[in-house]
């Protein structure tokens, strides 16, 4: 069977399903279901997201006539339904082409509206319409799209002015008006005319004015623009694979600029920032599509409990509110109605929050799009529980319907409470996205990235934000813009980012040239700080103090949830008692790996460590070893404490001594008086520590096996703090980890010297307590003689990062070099060191498990890597039968959130 490449809907029948967005892509999809339940929609056609491939295969010419007898049908689909002609004068069909990729990408892509004006059609549109300045000002704004999207005019440099804006400008200015929607029939028609000069002059082309050319021309461009700068940027943040596609939507142009009884907007079914389950959007009368997002004209609410909300964010009385700016629902009713029942209509067959767009033609409601809405953090926690509440999803679906990494929203500081009480409001503008936000300004997007990888927190200032901004708005804690609603471009991309945003501060007063911005009368410049509340709306001047945020409500419900379906537990890597706690109260059920060395570097520490170190025999070591002891109990006292009842990991000294000992010239001067030894004593000892491969080199168990001493002092203090807090009542669980184990005799030889300190310490307290002996399994050969080695071990913890380093031969430290190649040349999908590598790296890992249990059946496995944290290598854990992951305390809800993913996936 020939291939079908086009599908069509209309009049409550499509061709295509929510459930084919892979091939139509989310809008089209949507567009064919919306058809299939009964919510009014224009009718149009979908040319597939496969389609998009053949075009970067074939090139254009082919794929036009492969499609030309499709979309020409289609186009007669159209029409016959409207009971319009697409170019004909008397009763023309105009259409908009749009673009829709699988997973959503607002504002990425563009789109072309109020296609097949021309000359002639414009004086049909006007007869018909009787609406002479409607039919002008489509067809000057169609003339522009189509300059600017087709034609390549958009200025790619956002300093750069678009030529058709200039244009605008200059017909303002010879009249001295101010606004757009100022000029008269006149000089709209005056604009088509030099708005197609100026396509003549920048490009040589002749602006098109047979519509089918045309419509060939927009189809292509919406192909074209997949592979836009913004476009390809946006995958690559969000993880989308360019094989993915865009597919082209067709439909009939209905119209929100007809006059008073027309309106366009945009609707959320819940709160995108709160999760709270009320109704709200924003909507303009008499204008069109873009008008609402671009931010230009003040959109006003749907709802009257949205609007005098609004009102008492703007600081605006209520006549004026009233009588400038009243809600849909009070302006037109009726249309009001059937909304609110079009939405929660929408909500309860998607089961989920939908972001919709809508436009009323004379009285005609219309959808345009509906889409599972973008949120915060807070929100997708929010509306998952609030809908397995209401019984419309289970529980399992609602584990699923968290992302886990958006969860990092949730853990990071909130403004504390006292501070802000104290702190002085500049101004308020919207609460667009939740979230605080405290930084120095800047007010471009170039300079939001470069202060940013200065180690600068920067607050990003503009009076509006467009796609270009993307790389700033990332960068940046936080963003204000002067201009736009809560469905303007900041601030529905700062939501999807989870970024803190307050919108349409109408009091600030942004000053590109001198980068300075006035609030109130208060002048700020770039580098000063200032901090927002994306919760309240509220701008602060200076810093605000905030305090770590915790786990309740509704996030605590849903870890709830997750315990109940993990197989998998979240231990966490923590080396301080500090650490231990943040993550206690994050949920982990014990440490996974406490890094001993990091212990080291602290004052009085690491004296008596240089001085085992650069000391000549053992004996000099051991008596820098008594020093340490005391204080090296000490630390594990503190954490053993802190995670009473659960297991403690400890890894015994791992990195290359060279480390330790001091660089420069002061510090060796220190350490010559310190041990009472000449200076060029402790340089030469130094110099003779040097390696060629240090990470090859002498560490790891190697360490241990050269000075078993070091391994004897290590058990004696985590066992003798062990007894100090067993005496005390309580109930401590060591574990005892032998790093980069190669051999099961390494592991055998450091396993005696463990057994024989620790029977030494018991012998010498007269009590004993149990420990776990372990190793990590992080060399390839660990892997591969995993069965060995097992026989030697209560448990394995797969060193993901080094076991990386090793399998591919990456050096971690210098990876730098050439990883950004590897990346953009594909010759890697993501770093290796952030995802794990389940194809090679993930082999050793279920070789190890595999191996290890079958000599040891009751061997338990976890990871200890970065990996830990990361979603998909957590699911790839949970899979290979890991017994659990540990992660960086910031990391341990978003551990549990994956691993109980998995677990309901299987
Ligand atoms: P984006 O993905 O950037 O939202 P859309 O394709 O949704 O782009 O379109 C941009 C704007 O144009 C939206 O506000 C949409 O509602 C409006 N629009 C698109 N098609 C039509 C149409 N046929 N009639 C009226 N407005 C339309
Ligand atoms: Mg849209
Ligand atoms: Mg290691």
């Amino acid at each position: 069977m020939e291939e079908k490449r086009v599908y069509t809907f209309g009049n409550g029948k499509a061709e295509g399903r929510a459930d084919m967005r892979n091939l139509l892509g989310g809008k089209g999809a949507n567009l064919a279901e919306m058809n299939l339940i009964g919510v009014p929609v224009p009718p149009g056609f979908t040319i597939t997201t496969e389609v998009c491939n053949e075009y970067f295969e074939k090139g254009k010419a082919d794929v036009v006539s492969l499609l030309k007898d499709d979309v020409e049908k289609s186009v007669r689909h159209i029409e016959n339904l409207m009971g319009l002609r697409f170019g004909d004068a008397k009763n023309p069909l105009l259409v908009s082409v749009r673009s829709g990729a699988r997973a959503s990408m607002p504002g990425m892509m563009d789109t072309i509206l109020n296609l097949g004006l021309n000359d002639e059609v414009v004086v049909g549109l006007a007869r018909k319409t009787d609406n002479e300045r409607f039919a002008y000002d489509s067809y000057r704004r169609f003339v522009q799209m189509y300059g600017d999207v087709v034609l390549g005019m958009k200025p790619v440099n956002k300093d750069d002015i678009d030529p058709f804006e200039a244009i605008i400008e200059q017909v303002k200015a010879k009249r001295g008006i101010v606004l757009d929607n100022e000029m008269n029939v006149d000089e709209l028609k005056k604009l088509v005319a030099l708005f197609k000069a100026a396509i003549k002059e920048r490009t040589g082309e002749v602006f098109p004015e047979n519509p089918i050319d045309q419509l060939w021309g927009a189809i292509c461009a919406v192909f074209d623009s997949w592979m836009n700068e913004r476009a390809i940027l946006y995958r690559k943040m969000e993880g989308i694979p360019q094989e993915w596609g865009t597919a082209v939507t067709v439909m009939a142009m209905v119209f929100g600029n007809m006059g008073d009884t027309s309106a366009t907007g945009v609707c959320f079914s819940r709160d995108a920032a709160t999760g709270e389950n009320r109704f709200n959007g924003e909507y303009l009368v008499n204008a069109q599509g873009e008008d609402v997002v671009a931010g230009i004209r003040t959109p006003q609410q749907i709802t009257k409990e949205g609007s005098l909300r609004w009102a008492r964010q703007q600081g605006i009385s209520e006549e004026i509110r009233a009588a400038k700016f009243p809600s849909m629902e009070e302006a037109m009713p009726d249309i009001y109605k059937q909304l609110d029942a079009l939405q929660d209509k929408l909500e309860k067959h998607y089961h989920d929050m939908q972001d919709m767009e809508f436009t009323v033609q004379e009285g005609k409601l219309w959808f345009l799009q509906t889409r599972n809405g973008k949120r915060t953090g807070t929100a997708m926690v929010k509306i998952a529980i609030d809908l397995l509440h209401e019984g419309e999803i289970d529980e399992k679906t609602a584990i699923e319907r968290c992302e886990p990494n958006k969860l990092d929203e949730l853990l990071h500081p909130v403004f504390d409470k006292e501070a802000l009480a104290n702190a002085k409001v500049l101004t308020r503008g919207l609460p667009a996205s939740p979230g605080a936000a405290c930084g120095q300004i800047v007010f471009f997007a170039d300079d939001a990235a470069k202060w940013h990888d200065a180690g600068h927190k920067v607050v990003m200032v503009r009076l509006e934000t467009s796609p270009e901004d993307l790389a700033g708005m990332s960068a940046a804690e936080g963003i204000l813009t002067a201009r736009g609603g809560m469905t303007s471009h900041a601030a529905v991309v700062a939501r999807g980012m989870g970024k803190c945003c307050v919108s349409g501060a109408g009091a600030i007063m942004v000053d590109y040239k001198t980068r300075t911005v006035e609030i109130d009368g208060v002048v700020l410049h770039e580098g000063d700080y200032i901090s927002l509340n994306g919760t309240t709306g509220e701008v602060y001047n200076d810093q605000v103090t905030t305090r770590p945020a915790t786990v309740s409500g509704d996030f605590a419900e849903l870890m709830k949830l997750c315990d109940k379906y993990t197989r998998m537990v979240v231990r966490t890597n923590a080396d301080t008692p500090h650490d231990a706690e943040v993550a206690k109260n994050f949920g982990a059920i014990g440490i996974g790996l406490c890094r001993t060395e990091h212990m080291f570097f602290e004052n009085d520490k690491i004296k008596a460590m240089r001085e085992m170190i650069l000391a000549e025999d053992r004996k000099g070591r051991e008596v820098a070893l008594a020093k340490l002891l005391p204080l090296q109990e000490k630390d594990f006292y503190g954490i053993l404490k802190c995670m009473d009842g659960m297991p403690v990991n400890i890894r015994l000294l791992d990195p290359p001594l060279h480390e330790f000992v001091p660089h420069d010239l002061k510090g060796q001067e220190a350490m010559a008086q310190e041990m009472g030894k000449s200076l060029d004593f402790i340089q030469k000892r130094v110099a003779s520590l040097a390696e060629v491969n240090p990470m090859l080199g002498l560490r790891g168990c190697r360490l241990g096996i050269t000075y078993p001493e070091i391994t004897a002092m290590q058990t004696k203090a985590i066992l003798g703090a062990a007894l100090r807090l067993k005496k005390e009542g309580l109930d401590p669980r060591p574990e005892i980890m032998v790093p980069l184990v190669g051999t099961d005799k390494e592991l055998k030889s450091q396993q005696a010297v463990i057994k024989a300190a620790a029977k030494e310490l018991f012998d010498e307290k007269g009590m004993s307590i149990d420990f776990k002996l372990g190793t990590m399994i992080e060399i390839p050969r660990a892997a591969l003689t995993a069965d060995r080695i097992a026989k030697h071990a209560d448990y394995f913890s797969f060193g993901t990062n080094d076991l990386t380093q090793m399998t591919f031969g990456y050096s971690r430290d210098d990876a730098a070099r050439f990883l950004p190649t590897y990346l953009d040349n594909k010759i890697l999908e993501v770093d290796p060191f952030q995802v794990l590598d389940q194809t090679g790296v993930g082999q050793l890992v279920d070789m190890g498990v595999k191996k290890g249990r079958s000599t040891n059946p009751m061997l338990k496995c976890g990871i200890c890597g970065e990996h830990g944290g990361e979603p998909s290598s957590v699911k790839f854990c949970h899979r290979t039968g890991l017994d659990y992951v540990s992660c960086s305390p910031f990391r341990v809800p978003i551990a549990r959130l994956a691993a109980a993913q998995a677990a309901v996936e299987e």
